[in-house]
């Protein structure tokens, strides 16, 4: 990156000098237009009363964008190149190799998002939730493939599109499992956004709270997508506190594999999930609850 102070030695199109792209691949058309590629920014900075001059064919209107990014030039101090890949823009081996290792791409995702013990099928599904490549109806749709019905609409409320921020998040079904897990935990905290889940929201959570709401996380997005398979290709609809007994299972039987640091907290949430099911297969016993009249409030 180079931070521009008197121009002299910055090429205006070659150079990273604004917001770390090459002009000449943002505005192609100004630099295969422009007679002198090889300008630098201390010159064209002279030229801003005549812009267009520099041009073979590009009016002055079209120019304004390059002209409100050109920099002030001062003429007491060089340009300075700085290392990008360092806040302290000096360069540093560890840097380069971190990027050589990973091609400079910067992953979101929490540092123990892989480290976190539960089935691998689970973290690699919620891992492509995060990267939004799960292939909801409206993705399908979108891709161009014909459907049965010939609808994406949700087959768990059947009240909105299928995307990922429904069926995940949004969805009147989806809300009323996560409502029963965060209430357990006296937690108000529901994700915005199933890409901001495993990187923004679980980094802002409390530390002791991140690897319980992790755990839930994945078991609820992944029952979620079970329960949704079900229903297109098996025709076999389970009411919400079905999936909630299932996601409840898995925890439990997650908890137990969970490293030893971790177990007086998860020790103390499986207490409370348990209460929590039982007061909930109460309520399933009571003929007012079946999962007929679930689904018919759904
Ligand atoms: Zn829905």
């Amino acid at each position: 990156m180079k931070t521009i102070h008197n121009g002299v030695n910055t090429f205006l199109w070659f150079e990273r000098w604004h917001n770390g792209i090459l002009l000449k691949d943002y505005w192609p058309t100004l630099f295969s237009d422009c007679a002198d590629p090889w300008i630098t920014i201390r010159h064209f900075h002279q030229l801003l009363n005549n812009p267009e001059s520099l041009f073979l064919s590009i009016p002055a209107e079209s120019l304004s964008a390059l002209i409100d990014i050109n920099p002030e030039c001062s003429h007491n101090q060089d340009d300075i190149l700085s290392w990008a890949l360092e806040k302290s823009g000096n360069f540093s081996v560890k840097s380069f190799y971190k990027f050589l290792i990973d091609g400079g791409l910067r992953s979101p995702l929490y540092s123990n998002f892989w480290k976190i013990r539960c089935p691998s099928k689970v973290t690699l599904f919620c891992w492509l939730a995060g990267e939004e490549k799960i292939l909801t109806l409206t993705n399908l749709f979108k891709k161009g493939f014909n459907f049965q019905n010939s609808t994406n609409t949700c087959v768990l409320c059947h009240n909105a599109s299928e995307n990922l921020q429904h069926l995940f998040l949004d969805c009147a079904f989806t809300n009323r499992i996560w409502a029963f897990f965060l209430q357990v935990l006296d937690s108000n905290s529901l994700p915005q956004s199933i890409p901001s889940l495993w990187s923004k929201w679980i980094t802002n959570l409390n530390p002791q709270l991140r690897i319980l709401l992790d755990l839930i996380s994945r078991a609820v997005t992944w029952n979620i997508w079970i329960q949704r398979n079900t229903r297109i290709f098996q025709f076999n609809a389970l009411p919400h506190f079905s999936i909630i007994f299932k996601v409840a299972n898995v925890l439990l039987s997650w908890f137990s594999t969970a490293a030893d640091r971790h177990q007086h907290s998860l020790n103390e949430a499986s207490q409370k999930i348990k209460r929590s099911l039982n007061f909930l297969s109460a309520r399933e016993s009571d003929p007012a609850c079946d999962p007929a009249h679930d689904l018919a409030q759904e």
